[in-house]
């Protein structure tokens, strides 16, 4: 596999062709952003553990037989994936409140919902990513009506997934954000899920493993990260 030219660069990682045109490279890097890129800071190390953790949620789903993007790890922080054509919805599984939703709405921090909550938001930085209903998203032309039901029974099935992995490991899953791509018209869990991407808590503590660290200067990202993958990704550090 022989990396190409650079095709996009977003706020933490860079996506590059290859010589294959059905597979790219995604490169996490060591940049981290918060508060619609507010905030910035870089950190040696992150990109890795990152990556690293996004490999070994991606294969959690595969085994579960989820499809996504990814194919195989090509170094220590960039992957090989299927070259695929972006849904532009975030959509964001919520177990437990915090964020926006505790911002936006009268519920408490913490604060466990009976089911999980999906919530949608639309893809759009100019716009700050404004939140979605199906009828918008369906008039945006951003997916039709079956695909928005199948996006939302993969997302359910995701969270699930994952809520049980990370719960057996003593963490508990508040909200993660999801992206979908489609490879010819099938769709595929895409992007990353990482510790940017994912409120993670120590169980029933409501402490916090992931990027709310950063953005809300509560310790060192670094060695937040490192913790989230010596639980997740334990094999590495062998
Ligand atoms: N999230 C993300 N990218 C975004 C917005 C949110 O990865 O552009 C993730 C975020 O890390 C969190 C979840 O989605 O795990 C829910 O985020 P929320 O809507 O609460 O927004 P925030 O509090 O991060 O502003």
């Amino acid at each position: 596999m022989i990396k190409g030219e650079q095709l996009y660069s977003g706020k933490a990682k860079t996506v590059y062709a290859t010589n294959d045109p059905k597979r790219y490279i995604v490169k996490f890097r060591d940049d981290v952003t918060a508060g619609d890129g507010a905030k910035k800071a870089n950190m040696k190390g992150k990109g890795y553990y990152n990556a690293q953790i996004s490999a070994r949620l991606f294969k959690l789903l595969a085994d579960n037989g989820i499809s996504t993007h990814y194919i195989k790890m090509v170094s220590e922080d960039e992957m090989l994936v299927h070259a695929c054509d972006m849904i532009k919805i975030e959509v964001i599984p919520r177990n437990i409140a915090a964020g926006s939703i505790v911002r936006k709405y009268e519920f408490k921090q913490g604060h466990p919902f009976a089911q999980p909550v999906l919530v949608m938001d639309y893809k759009n930085d100019a716009a700050h990513d404004p939140m979605l209903n199906d009828d918008i998203a369906i008039a945006l032309g951003l997916v039709t009506e079956k695909e928005l039901r199948k996006i939302r029974k993969i997302s359910l099935r995701v969270n699930d997934i994952l809520k049980q992995f990370l719960g057996d490991r003593g963490l508990d899953l508040p909200d993660f954000k999801l992206e979908f791509g489609k490879v010819d018209k099938k769709i595929v869990v895409a992007d990353e899920i990482s510790p940017d991407t994912m409120r993670l808590w120590r169980k029933g503590t409501m402490e916090s493993l992931d990027k709310d660290v950063f953005r809300f200067d509560k310790g060192d990202l670094l060695t937040t990260y490192k913790e989230a993958a010596k639980i997740i990704v334990p094999e590495i550090f062998k």
